[in-house]
């Protein structure tokens, strides 16, 4: 490895000619698992950080804002989720967060048994003993093919999963999000991880129209991710039930004030927040 990482993520793939660089003080491991090309590197800012096909996927530096976000916001505008589902997340930071909520048993449905395995080892910090946890149900199978199979009802379904691209391409598209909808209740909640749309706008639009037709309630809240380039990120939203995305921050602070969620970037404030669309990206649910 070079002592530079550049990532073409939007320098090729969308064609806008810009690129992420990070210095790399050491390469920690590298694998072309059966799945994708995988490497850890060391870095001066982010710490240790994985990419997965030349895409970064986490950073030990960043990783809290994206992983609280993806699941606090719907297990706690759900209100009484026990049941949750989590696709993709094999570094184990969406399980970690998931696992915080006492009540709740995650079952974490991984397609790459590798990144699981090397994200342990090397950046241990990410699950943080969550694979371990006797709430964990870990499946190592394809996600798309998981839920289309399956006759079990979630509350909350988390989709982490790699762009569009490669293995994860599936998990985008109107067929696994049917699916998706048959696995949970009239008060259940898909989360989807929706790229960054000042790079990636055709992302938030084809999203919008391929869950519009199965969820009376389609739409997206934001977070910024630093090393997800680009200002915000948007995170799908998908529910039968309107209300779930209206709560108060009264509301939501009497639900997370008792669990001493012990988080560094959610909040009853934010959470509320986060919904409030810029109008580049209202814009974009056409
Ligand atoms: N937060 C990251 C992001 O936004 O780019 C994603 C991180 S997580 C490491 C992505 C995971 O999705 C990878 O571990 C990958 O193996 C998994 N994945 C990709 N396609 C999948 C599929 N079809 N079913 C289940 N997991 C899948």
């Amino acid at each position: 490895m070079s002592e530079w990482f550049e990532e073409g993520l939007h320098l090729h793939g969308s064609g806008h000619g810009y690129a992420q660089r990070f210095q790399v003080t050491k390469e920690i491991y590298r694998e072309k698992t059966e799945f994708q090309d995988l490497v850890i590197f060391e870095t001066p800012t982010f710490g240790r950080v994985l990419a997965l096909d030349g895409v970064i996927q986490t950073t030990e530096k960043d990783e809290f804002i994206y992983h609280e976000m993806m699941a606090h916001v719907p297990i706690i505008a759900h209100g009484n989720a026990k049941n949750v589902l989590i696709i993709g997340g094999g570094d184990g930071g969406v399980l970690r967060e998931v696992l915080k909520h006492p009540l709740v048993s995650p079952t974490m449905v991984e397609l790459d048994r590798s990144v699981v395995d090397l994200c342990i080892e090397y950046m241990p910090s990410l699950s943080d003993g969550a694979f371990e946890n006797p709430r964990t149900e870990l499946l190592i199978t394809d996600g798309i093919k998981f839920v289309a199979e399956i006759d079990r009802q979630f509350d909350v379904i988390i989709v982490d999963s790699t762009d569009p691209i490669g293995p994860g391409e599936v998990l985008f598209t109107e067929a696994f999000y049917k699916d998706c909808k048959r696995c949970l209740g009239d008060n259940g909640i898909l989360i989807t991880q929706n790229g960054v749309p000042i790079f990636q706008p055709d992302e938030v639009t084809t999203t919008f129209r391929r869950l519009s037709p199965h969820f009376k309630d389609a739409s997206f809240f934001v977070a910024p991710i630093p090393t997800y380039v680009g200002g915000y990120m948007t995170l799908g939203w998908a529910t039968m039930n309107k209300t779930l995305r209206q709560h108060s921050t009264a509301i939501l602070e009497e639900r997370v004030v008792p669990l001493s969620l012990q988080t560094k970037y959610y909040n009853a404030a934010v959470h509320n927040a986060a919904f409030a669309l810029p109008e580049y990206i209202k814009n974009l649910k056409i």
